[in-house]
């Protein structure tokens, strides 16, 4: 079922969703699976799994050259197949324009359909670091917005380079991620939400928002979104802290701000158990109030770990 179907049929109530990402090469996903296990108690309609590029410097054995490589981490359809299988639910893979070519992309697409998936989020990507600005793939696409075109024209049964007859559709709801706080590369939040309205014109279903602590930002958000015409769910992303490093960590990577009171919380933190205690209780109280006004779906970026996510979800639903 498509993510906007599984919206619809709640009638207003708030869902409950996550997202997972595959385990490093060579590691088993029976860990992932321990993971998963307690959240399915709380029925998510939908789980994401992300797609990473990695960056790594490869130095030959006599030391005598050395070389950037990009790759990808491997496992996000597969594990997206697996856990539809294993669990009964939709997944919903994270598609990348970064790293892969058009045609790369179609025939990742053209296996979603096969398995069956028909969920996905349509994501530019970060540019890696040794990169100033963001970099397309040589034929690939530089904005999120011609990646949602893309599968747009899959939907209507026009691939790449192909004049075939399609009798069997490919009919993706797809995703598009959004900024309450602007993305980092946005001159303005009014220009942004100019981009987004353009990826939702090209055919974006639904946004799932970069996590936020102060819940003011999302109001603000849907409201300005609303005002630039764009009518489509907006999904709040919530994360909560884990650990002291992330009072640095989340405002450097995601350029996102976090309320005094929460670093105050967590700078009073003896120890990292008492500062994911703390998060779990932040976590609780903005979905408390998120909740409350109707959000259609609360989804946490559990980044491996579900303990804290269980316990929030267990105050929730
Ligand atoms: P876009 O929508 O293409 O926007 C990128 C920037 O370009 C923005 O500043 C926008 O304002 C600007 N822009 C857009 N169109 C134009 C135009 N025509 N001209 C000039 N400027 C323009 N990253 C991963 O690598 N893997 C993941 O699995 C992943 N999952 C994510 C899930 C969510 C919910 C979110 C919020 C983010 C996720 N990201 C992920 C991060 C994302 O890839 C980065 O934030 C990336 O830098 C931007 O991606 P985007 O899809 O928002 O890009």
């Amino acid at each position: 079922m498509k993510v906007t179907e599984h919206i619809k049929s709640a009638n207003g109530k708030t869902l409950f969703s996550f997202e997972i990402i595959p385990p490093q090469k060579g590691k088993n996903i029976q860990e992932l699976y321990n993971n998963i296990d307690p959240l399915m108690e709380f029925k998510p309609p939908f789980i994401d799994v992300t797609t990473s590029r990695e960056e790594f410097i490869y130095i030959d054995k006599a030391g005598l050259f050395e070389r950037k490589i990009t790759r990808m981490r491997p496992g996000t359809l597969g594990i997206c197949a697996a856990i539809k299988h294993k669990y009964d639910v939709d997944t919903v893979p994270h598609v990348l324009c970064g790293g892969f070519t058009k045609e790369e992309t179609e025939y990742l697409l053209v296996d979603c359909h096969y398995l069956g998936i028909n969920n996905v989020m349509a994501l530019r990507g970060d540019a890696m670091k040794h990169q100033k600005y963001f970099e397309a793939a040589k034929g690939g696409h530089l904005y999120a917005k011609d990646l949602v075109s893309q599968i747009q024209d899959l939907n209507k049964g026009k691939y790449l380079h192909d004049v075939i007859e399609v009798d069997d559709k490919s009919d993706f709801c797809i995703g598009v991620a959004g900024y309450p706080e602007k993305h980092i590369e946005a001159p303005s939040l009014q220009t942004d939400l100019k981009r987004l309205k353009e990826k939702v014109d090209a055919g974006a279903d639904y946004v799932v928002t970069q996590m936020f602590f102060d819940n003011e930002k999302y109001f603000q958000f849907v409201e300005a979104a609303k005002a630039a015409g764009i009518n489509v769910p907006i999904i709040p992303g919530i994360k909560p802290i884990a650990v002291q490093r992330h009072l640095q960590l989340l405002p450097q990577v995601f350029k996102i701000d976090l309320p005094e009171d929460l670093i105050q919380a967590v700078e009073n933190c003896k120890d990292n158990k008492q500062v994911r205690q703390v998060g779990v209780e932040w976590a609780i109280k903005q979905s408390k109030e998120l909740q409350k006004a109707g959000v259609p779906v609360l989804h946490f970026y559990s980044m491996g770990k579900s303990d804290n996510i269980k316990t929030i979800a267990s105050a929730l639903f």
